[in-house]
Order: C-alpha cells, then structure tokens, then sequence
C-alpha cells in the first residue's frame, strides 16, 4: 500500500504569499469516496503511474478525506466582474488547493480539489460540485487537452453518495484539477479594487517570478506581463472559435493568468452552427454567444489592464499593451482557419471565400465539427467524393458553387488531396464533447456504471485520430439531444 505523500511531494508556494492572499482551510470530508475515473494522461504530467489509484490513502486524499504530508490546503480569495457588473469578493468558494508538485517538464502543477467543502468564500453555496457537473469538467479539461489548447487539467474524479440539492438532489464528487497557476484575472481586481495596491504588487511579483520569469528583465515588467497575457487570451479565444468551444462564463474571475481555459461550468462545443448560438441557458442576454466571446477575452483584458494600472504607472503603457489584442486574434484565427481548409498560403480573397462559407454553414445549421471533418475528404478532381460533405446541406447548389470556387483556390497553390488531407485531419478533430455524449456517460454514471466516462476520456484524447470502431461517438446528436439545456447550476 503506497501512502499518498510517497507519490505526491508538496509544495506551498502558493501558500507563502502573506495572509490576506488565502485562507488555510481543510477539505470537508467526503464519505465513503469512490474513484470514478482518472487519466493516465494527467497523471504522467506529474509523474504517478497508472497503479497509483490502486493506492487507498490516493484517492482519500484525492477525497479530501486525508491530508497529504507536506500539503498546506488553503482557499485563494479573489473578486471579479460577472457578466459584465462588478461582482466584488468571490474566491475559492468549493476549491481547496492542496499545494504544488513537481511536473515531468520540470516546472509545478498546483493541485486543487474542486467540491471539497465550504469555505469562507463559499457566500450563499454548499460548497459541493454534483457528479454531473464534475464529469463535464473533467472530460472538458482533458478533451480540451488533447485538442491542443491551453487548459487546466483534470487528474480523477472521486464520487460519493452523499446528496447536494440541486435542481434535484444529486449524488456529489470531487475533481482534482492541475494547473501551474489558478490565479485569475479576478484576483488582481480584488486587490485594485480595495485599493491595495502593495498587495497588488506582491501578487504580479509572484506571478512573475513564478510563471512569467522572462519578464523580470523588462523595463516594465507589469506592462510586460499585461502584454503577455492579453496575447495568451488573443490566441486562447481564436483557439475556442476555431474548434467550436463556447465557454459560457467568460466573468473575469474564470479568466485563467496563464491563458489557460479555466472553470468549466455550462460550456458547449458548436453542433448545428449558429455564430449568436449562446451554450448557457442562464445567460439570456447572450453576452458570452459563441461570436461575442472574442470581443469579451478583449473586455476582460481591459478589465485586467485597468487592475494593473496602479503598477503600470501610465494609460498609455496599459493601452499600449492591451493593443496588440486585435490584431494577434485576427492572425491566429486566419492561421487556424486556413489549417482547417488546408489552405498552405494566405491570398487576398480567402476571407471572401470564409465569409461565403460560414454563410452557407449558418444557413443549412450544418454541423461545425462534421463539416471540417468531411472537408478534408474533398478531392479536387472527383466530386463525387464530396457526397457526404454535400449531405450535410440543405442548398446542394449553394454548395456546389462554393466547392467550385474552394477547388479553384486549392488549385492555385497546386495543392494535393493526399497531403491536404493529412493536414486537415490533424486539426479538424472526428472527436467532440458533444453534450449528449457526456449527458450518457453521465446518465450512466449515476447509476455506478463508470465505463462510459472511461470510453469517451480515451476516445477524446485521440480526437484526430479515424478511430473506426467508435465512429458512432462522431455522429450528430440524437433527436433527444435537441432539448438538453445546460445552465450555471453545478
Ligand atoms: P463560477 O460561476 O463557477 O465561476 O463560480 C462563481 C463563484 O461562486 C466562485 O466564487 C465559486 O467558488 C462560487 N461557487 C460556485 N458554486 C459554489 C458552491 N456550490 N458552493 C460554494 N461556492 C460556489
Ligand atoms: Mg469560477
Ligand atoms: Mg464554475
């Protein structure tokens, strides 16, 4: 029997800022925890092998049952602004950070166990995360993972079944999510906001020296690091918009330091594409729909720059380093979008030819992740390889008058099928979330059948590969599917 702190050496680096920063706080006990899943992927990030979560004494300090040697658990306070309003005070209202272990690529990863417990920033919440929502955040993280792009990771789930009252009682369980950071941009508000702006300092300091160490050599390192990260979320957000990725939640307080896509609550991956779809059933206005999500990755990095300023010392220097923002999202999404149609060079008219053909995807709600998927396959003397592609239209003219102008585009840069296709299937992913595939896992998940998170995680985490033998996982939703609804309520 392998004790925890034999596989998991902590650290507290976190925990060495000075009081006001946290709050020491011990995890709530889970009774009877029982390990839902776990991913080999995540756990090789810091080292544990897959034998490691035979290891009781793991998965009850993954329950928050035991306490780790070594491990400072705490609660971070930040604030933020929640669609849109000046939120003040949140924190870590049910995520208890255990402290930071060693990573394979020699740098830390911050261990943090999501539902753990109220805290002192748990306001009016029990402190609890339902499986339902705990199988969504994990899956996501490592799906998100495997896509390439910028995330928090999700090492197990742990369930119990002791109830939380939801809209419904539902049984409840614990994440354990890694990231080097979880500081958020809402934690540089907290202190700017309660004009504490020594704190504010300690905090960019830390997370300089920590995460962003490059930048100690610059003029001015504040400026510097706004900079840097108005660039992460610049190309973060073009990232999300290529693949399909709504958030849902886009308040400050989820807007990961790092660029990293942090707190999955209600997120979606577009199906039948809609630019103004809006994934968040609580989110009426809108204001964080699939096509509004680049301009808010802006207003947030605005909302981080007017926290920063106080250090900056100038507008200007925060303005300038918030300008670039535009710019490199515009240069990301059209790098990714000629990936996606496997378009090697850039030529005046392509966003004409983009433009045309998101009109034609709007108007057919034809599937965002099919339709790059099946676009690969298009061969450009043989149309009758297109027959699947074409299916997923309602206007097959229209269509055809796009394929037309799409071959005479691919053939001015001479290009060749075999090859295209390669390169558009190592990015045009087969493999989604789609949310009627968690919706089973977790159906089924709840009735203690764990096998189908298994199945998806490992389905997932190869999301370019054919993968024959699970095609159907690529298919469009089902016709009860249509009405899943998926709000904050986690
Ligand atoms: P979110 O919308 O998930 O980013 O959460 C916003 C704030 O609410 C954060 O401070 C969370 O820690 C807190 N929160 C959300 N759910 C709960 C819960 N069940 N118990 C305590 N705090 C919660
Ligand atoms: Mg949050
Ligand atoms: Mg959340």
């Amino acid at each position: 029997e392998t004790s925890a702190h034999e596989l998991l050496h902590f650290a507290n680096a976190f925990a060495g800022l000075p009081a006001p920063f946290h709050t020491r706080q011990l995890p709530t006990p889970l009774p009877a925890p029982y390990l839902v899943d776990a991913s080999q992927s995540a756990a090789q990030m810091i080292g544990l092998e897959p034998a490691a979560f035979e290891s009781a004494d793991l998965i009850q300090t993954l329950s928050g049952n035991r306490i780790a040697a070594g491990s400072q658990p705490l609660a971070a306070v930040y604030s933020g602004h929640q669609f849109g309003v000046w939120a003040g005070q949140l924190g870590d209202g049910r995520a208890i950070l255990l402290g930071d272990v060693a990573a394979a690529n020699g740098g830390r990863m911050e261990l943090q166990l999501k539902g753990a417990g109220a805290t002192p920033y748990s306001r009016m919440g029990d402190g609890r995360a339902v499986l339902r929502s705990s199988i969504r955040e994990y899956l996501c993280s490592e799906a998100m993972a495997a896509l390439g792009i910028p995330t928090s990771r999700a090492l197990a789930i742990v369930g119990s079944d002791q109830l939380a009252m939801r809209e419904r009682p539902e049984t409840t369980a614990v994440v354990t999510r890694m990231a080097p950071s979880f500081v958020r941009f809402g934690s540089f508000e907290h202190w700017y906001y309660n004009n504490q702006h020594d704190a504010l300092k300690t905090l960019a300091d830390y997370v300089i020296a920590g995460f962003y160490p490059e930048l100690q050599a610059a003029d001015n390192p504040y400026q510097a690091l706004l900079a840097d990260v108005t660039r992460r979320t610049a190309h973060l957000m073009a990232q999300w918009q290529a693949v399909g990725f709504m958030h849902g939640v886009m308040n400050t307080d989820n807007m990961s330091i790092l660029g990293l896509t942090l707190d999955y609550g209600p997120f979606g991956f577009m199906e039948a594409y809609d630019p103004s779809h809006i994934c968040n059933h609580t989110d009426q206005q809108g204001r964080y729909a699939y096509n509004k999500q680049p301009q808010i990755g802006h207003w947030n990095c605005f909302a981080l720059g007017q926290a920063l300023l106080p250090l900056i010392g100038s507008v200007e220097a925060t303005e300038a380093a918030l300008s670039g923002y535009q710019a490199q999202y515009g240069a990301k999404l059209d790098e990714l979008l000629h990936a996606k149609l496997g378009l090697a060079t850039q030529q005046a008219d392509d966003d004409k030819l983009l433009d045309a053909m998101f009109a034609l995807m709007q108007a057919s709600h034809v599937d965002f992740t099919l339709f790059f998927r099946r676009l690969g396959a298009l061969r450009l003397d043989d149309a009758g390889a297109d027959a699947p592609l074409r299916d997923l239209f309602l206007d097959r003219a229209a269509f055809d008058a796009w394929a037309l102008q799409y071959r005479a585009r691919l053939k001015l840069e001479n290009s060749r099928d075999d090859s295209r296709k390669l390169g558009m299937d190592s990015c045009n992913p087969k493999y989604v979330l789609r949310n009627y595939l968690a919706q089973t896992a977790i159906e089924q998940a709840q009735n203690k059948d764990f096998s189908e998170v298994r199945k998806l995680l490992e389905i997932l985490e190869n999301p370019f590969d054919e993968q024959p033998q699970h095609a159907k996982y690529a298919e469009l939703p089902p016709d009860w599917a249509r009405g899943l609804e998926v709000s904050c309520s986690s």
